[in-house]
């Protein structure tokens, strides 16, 4: 009736109106059967490892797309399900239907993909979309212009593999695999279920650059500052965990600086995208500055666990995480590196040794 009234016309409008009137009943009554077929009392349902919370009317939110079939989740008009641990989210009437296992459980199972983009081609797939098993085709193979949107196979660049165009919504991220190993930082199309797992795993400090990617380190500078800093800071936390007014300090330290202090070897994308635009060096310098002043001048305690170079014996503590420290291998003592250099012998060890053996004259006389 709409299609053969009068364009603009009072009658079309009206039409409309009605029509809206109408799609708006329908979807409130499959919900309701939805609704009734559902033990909806119970708050969260598990379902594939997604831990699913009901959300009604949430104002806060903006419409948002159901995963299970892509359509739209109008929030003032649906009932909907969110997955806390993921960011899943699917209709109340689609949660029968969901296929894909949360990427919580996925990322607790399996390690990252870090080689680029790993493709095999479609044949590999046998021709299917590697979610739901439909049949999928390249582009430029004919077909009829209705079926060319749901047959056309996406790659997804994350783990190189094939996807229908309702798992694979040409969505963006940034790909580990292509920041560890080219420091390229262009965000590439993915498919959702790598989409959802790139962002739950974004600020997870889990990828060891210096073991994946050792070359990193030679050609960025930038890289290089903050393995330093991070190493000294090692040395700093040593003084810093067994000094009873480093807590009080560290309290008062915004949280992310705290972070900083743990999981040394470890980086996460976030830290990456923040090393690559230069923050991250702040950060780490100033936490660097602070911890270092706590130690050197503001405690008491840390100060007087300094060295003094047995080697020239001059006045001036050293630290371990000094420029110009150099520790004994064998005995961890500490003295000036231009003092090591020239060494005979360390006195340290000298003395153990020397001691040793007068307990052995000892132990033989008794
Ligand atoms: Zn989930
Ligand atoms: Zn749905
Ligand atoms: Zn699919
Ligand atoms: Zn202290
Ligand atoms: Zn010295
Ligand atoms: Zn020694």
């Amino acid at each position: 009736m709409i299609r053969v009234s009068k364009e603009c016309s009072e009658n079309r409008v009206r039409l409309v109106r009605r029509l809206v009137e109408l799609r708006f009943k329908l979807v409130m009554t499959t919900e309701k059967k939805a609704i009734e077929n559902q033990d909806l009392l119970c708050e969260t349902k598990v379902v594939l490892g997604h831990h699913l919370s009901f959300i009604w009317k949430p104002s806060w939110l903006e419409n948002t797309f159901c995963d299970v079939c892509t359509k739209t989740i109008w929030i003032y008009v649906h009932q909907f399900y969110e997955c806390t641990d993921c960011g899943y989210y699917c209709h109340v009437f689609c949660v029968d239907k969901i296929k894909r296992v949360c990427s919580a459980v996925v990322a607790s199972e399996n390690s990252m993909i870090i080689n680029v983009c790993p493709y095999k081609g479609l044949l590999f797939q046998d021709y299917k979309c590697a979610e739901c098993q439909t049949y999928i085709r390249i582009r430029n193979i004919k077909v009829s212009p209705e079926d060319r949107v749901s047959l056309e196979a996406r790659l997804c660049d994350y783990d190189g593999k094939y996807y229908c165009p309702l798992h694979h919504w040409n969505n963006t991220a940034l790909i580990p695999a292509r920041v560890i190993c080219n420091w390229q930082f262009e965000q590439q199309r993915v498919s959702q279920a790598s989409f959802q797992l790139l962002k739950y795993r974004y600020e997870a400090r889990i990828y060891d650059l210096e073991l994946q990617n050792p070359k990193l380190f030679m050609y960025l500078e930038s890289l290089t500052q903050v393995k330093n800093i991070k190493e000294n800071l090692v040395k700093m936390k040593k003084y810093l965990v067994s000094c009873k007014y480093w807590n009080a300090c560290l309290k008062s330290l915004p949280s992310r600086c705290r972070e900083l202090l743990y999981k040394c070897k470890l980086y996460s994308m976030k830290d990456m995208i923040e090393i690559n635009s230069g923050i991250f060096l702040e950060d780490l310098s100033e936490l660097k500055a602070k911890c270092e002043k706590h130690i050197r001048s503001d405690c008491e305690i840390c100060k007087n666990q300094g060295y003094i170079c047995e080697l020239c014996n001059s006045d001036n503590i050293l630290f371990p995480f000094d420029e110009e420290a150099q520790n004994c291998n064998k005995c961890q003592n500490i003295y000036h590196n231009h003092c090591w250099c020239k060494r005979d012998f360390c006195p340290k060890c000298k003395r153990i040794e020397e001691r040793l053996k007068t307990q052995d004259i000892h132990t033989e006389i008794s």
